[in-house]
């Protein structure tokens, strides 16, 4: 595939979702449609370096594809972070960004005939935000899936009643949100322990010495959850073919 061109784009809404993550809505400004396949990323240009790896910063597309030239990021401010610094001190509504994409592989297969498993922390949840509207808006045949999330406090729940709510529309749909510092009405600790009931849980159903039902794993975070989860699949009995992975840093 050919790397897309650089275009520009402009910040038409910003909303805050949390004490420090922003959604920010981005029209292009020189196209009626951008094509893109849900899961995918963009790069943007930040003039904070004089060199690409100083400059570029990718970020997830957390709305679906629905033809139009908009597109929503989910971008959390991290501490002395150069680039989610700059954005959000600098960037308000009808500021440009430079943008390149879509790019990425992270991306639902044609036909969904295995279980999902979602697995993220924080603004990890952007890709599968957008692979599960995807879905609902397109009635795509799909399996049982679960998503996964883990963040660290209540306030920290990134789209919380959206995703709650889409259990009531998107058939076989589970959200399960996990606390890691704090107590709440629902569940507590890191996103691995949810994942290994589930599937413990379907093992106990089949006979004995059958393999695990089908299953993609599609992991997406940063790079300590990725690798732990990665191994615990692994032990769990499944193949490195059924996991996907996308590498915050
Ligand atoms: C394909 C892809 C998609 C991405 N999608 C998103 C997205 O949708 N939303 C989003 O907010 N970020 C996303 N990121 C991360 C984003 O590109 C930047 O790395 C992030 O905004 C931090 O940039 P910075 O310049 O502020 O910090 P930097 O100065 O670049 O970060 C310094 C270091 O901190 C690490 N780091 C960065 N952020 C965190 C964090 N939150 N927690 C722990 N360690 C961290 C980095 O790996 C780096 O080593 C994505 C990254 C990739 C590669």
């Amino acid at each position: 595939m050919p790397i897309p061109p650089w275009q520009t784009g402009t910040v038409k809404k910003i909303i805050e979702e949390t004490h420090n993550t922003r959604r920010f809505f981005i029209q292009f400004d020189d196209i009626e449609c951008f094509h893109f396949r849900a899961g995918q990323f963009i790069t943007l240009d930040l003039p904070i370096g004089d060199t690409p790896s100083k400059r570029w910063r990718s970020y997830s597309i957390a709305s679906a594809p629905t033809g139009t030239n908009v597109i929503e990021l989910l971008i959390v401010l991290l501490e002395g972070g150069a680039g989610s610094t700059y954005i959000f001190n600098e960037i308000k509504e009808g500021s440009q960004f430079i943008i390149r994409g879509p790019l990425g592989l992270f991306t639902l297969p044609e036909m969904i005939d295995k279980d999902l498993y979602l697995i993220c922390t924080g603004t990890g949840v952007a890709p599968f935000r957008s692979m599960l509207f995807e879905m609902l808006n397109h009635h795509k045949p799909h399996q049982e899936i679960f998503l996964i999330y883990g963040c660290r406090t209540k306030k920290d729940l990134l789209y919380y009643e959206e995703l709650k709510s889409l259990e009531t529309k998107l058939t076989g749909f589970s959200y399960m949100p996990t606390l890691s510092r704090e107590k709440w009405e629902g569940r507590t600790g890191y996103v691995h322990s949810i994942y290994q009931e589930i599937i413990e849980s379907k093992k106990s159903q089949c006979s004995s010495g059958q393999p695990p039902s089908p299953a993609t794993f599609y992991l997406c975070g940063w790079k300590f959850m990725i690798i732990d989860a990665r191994q615990k699949i692994l032990e769990l009995g499944f193949d490195k073919k059924d996991i996907r992975l996308e590498l915050y840093g």
